[in-house]
């Protein structure tokens, strides 16, 4: 840790020991104009090139014994230059969705969304908050929060245990809210690396697994559209859990081949006719089922999943750290989504621990925009299942981030989250 707070301080003006000052090998993009715009390979090549030469050549010019006092000696001129703290910013903004988007118990036209930034010495990251009406958060709820916050007190971002630490203590819930805090936290410090998250957690895009379209529960001919739509999709994400459920998958059979999983939305209640409804998907080529009965229904669900044929995946019963361990024994595997569960901190955490008890992993989102789908996305070389199409359900995207092609989420190598913006906003 000690060496990274000692690179996250570096963009000091001061010269290096090597004689170029650090602060000229980051790009200095003026707060209002150039923050958070994409990075052209030119720029950013040099940046990880000079970043590398120049720790190879304080080691050759020091040693590795002398490596620490060079480390102390910088870490010492950046103490003064850092005394500003991280600013945050936030702008409501109404996600337009291209089609109503119903599940099995509610319909909208559009999704609130709170849009944040978090600067620090002339870098920004960018984070967002996305709450469907349905998980209790709202614009107002958002607003609140994050107002209530004072990061100005952290002078250094790669404190970030401590700083999320602090901004989940601050209240209770709001995890949506604190979500748009942890992304553009986890932005700006990829940025100052240099790097984006999935290789600073070792992960190799090239294991992303495919990502699903989702189709929403509709009538026959706007089903059929929608299937037109997933066209470069691979999988396609059902909505289930109203009764017209085998009319849904017989009028997408009627179209397409591709395999199938089938999000229930905790619709079903009866634990036999779920049973029989996973059995009849199966012979319909549908690879697992997600929250097919309420998150209350502990037991039965227990008794589905030993019972299943299919894997079963929780979703609105698992959201944070702790429900993965009590999501063992009752499904084969969980939804991770960074609004449930505080941002890519804790994803990170569950994924790996869900990993080490043997379940299964899906990486999913709300509808949000290319912020959020893109920071989810750092995730999905480790996941066994991706639902990432979030930013592709909405008409007014002020983002680009992560693009599908043949059917996966590919990572792009461009640091922090890997987005570019594509309109003022802040
Ligand atoms: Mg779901």
């Amino acid at each position: 840790m000690s060496k990274n707070q000692n690179i996250s301080n570096r963009s000091d003006s001061a010269p290096s020991p090597i004689g170029e000052g650090w602060g000229e090998a980051l790009p200095t993009p003026s707060p209002s104009e150039r923050v958070g715009e994409r990075l052209s390979p030119e720029e950013r090549l040099p940046l990880s090139r000079r970043n590398f030469i120049r720790t190879a050549g304080i080691t050759a010019a020091f040693g590795l014994s002398g490596i620490e006092t060079v480390f102390a000696s910088m870490k010492n001129k950046n103490n003064k230059s850092s005394g500003k703290g991280l600013v945050l910013r936030f702008i409501p903004y109404d996600l337009q969705l291209r089609h109503t988007f119903t599940l099995a118990n509610s319909s909208r036209k559009n999704t609130p969304d709170v849009l944040t930034c978090i600067e620090f010495e002339g870098i920004t990251g960018f984070g967002e908050a996305s709450m469907p009406p349905y998980l209790g958060e709202s614009i107002e709820s958002a607003t609140k929060f994050l107002s209530s916050l004072n990061l100005s007190q952290f002078k250094d971002p790669f404190q970030m245990d401590d700083i999320l630490r602090y901004v989940d203590s601050v209240m209770p819930g709001n995890c949506a809210a604190k979500a748009a805090v942890d992304i553009a936290l986890h932005d700006l410090v990829g940025k100052i690396l240099g790097q984006p998250w999935y290789k600073i957690w070792g992960f190799d895009p090239a294991d992303a697994p495919n990502t699903s379209f989702t189709i929403g529960i509709d009538t026959p001919e706007v089903v059929r559209q929608k299937v037109a739509e997933a066209l470069p999709y691979r999988i396609l994400k059902v909505k289930l859990g109203q009764n017209t459920d085998r009319e849904m998958i017989e009028t997408i059979r009627s179209v397409t081949d591709k395999p199938l999983c089938v999000d229930v939305n905790q619709g079903w209640t009866d634990k036999q006719m779920a049973l029989d409804m996973i059995h009849w998907l199966k012979e319909k080529g549908v690879v697992f089922v997600e929250q097919p009965m309420p998150k209350t229904a502990i037991d039965d669900m227990a008794w589905l999943t030993a019972n299943s044929p299919l894997p079963t995946i929780g979703d609105e019963s698992v959201q944070r750290l702790p429900d993965v361990l009590k999501a063992k024994g009752v499904y084969s595997g969980i939804n991770i989504k960074l609004m449930k569960c505080t941002g890519m901190r804790e994803a990170h955490e569950m994924l790996i621990l869900a990993k080490s008890l043997g379940m299964k992993v899906m990486i999913g989102c709300m509808n949000e925009t290319s912020c959020a789908v893109s920071a989810a996305a750092q995730l999905s070389p480790k996941a066994d299942w991706a639902d990432l199409d979030g930013n592709l359900l909405i008409s007014n995207d002020p983002y680009q981030g992560v693009q599908v092609v043949d059917g996966k989420v590919t990572l792009i190598d461009q640091p922090g989250i890997g987005i570019g913006k594509l309109q003022k906003l802040f």
